[in-house]
């Protein structure tokens, strides 16, 4: 289990995602962002943009799909 906040995935706070792999704080990020949207916040507006812009360009998106899965594999294990 590593932890990666929302910072380190492209958004403005610290909230921290707890997963076993790339793929779950991703998911877990993306829940996030349309959370916070959802009820109001704008800090996350930007963030949630640039989500779903990548899932529209596959190309861009693969680029920085890539490189959150290169930080969580160099991030420690959780305790
Ligand atoms: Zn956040």
């Amino acid at each position: 289990m590593k932890t990666m906040t929302c910072r380190q995935l492209g958004g403005p706070c610290d909230l921290a995602h707890h997963g076993e792999s790339a793929n779950d704080v991703i998911k877990a990020q993306d829940a996030h962002l349309k959370e916070m949207v959802a009820a109001g916040d704008q800090t996350h507006e930007a963030a949630l943009a640039d989500m779903k812009g990548r899932w529209k360009n596959p190309l861009a998106g693969m680029g920085w799909y890539r490189k959150a899965k290169r930080d969580f594999a160099a991030l420690p294990e959780d305790g």
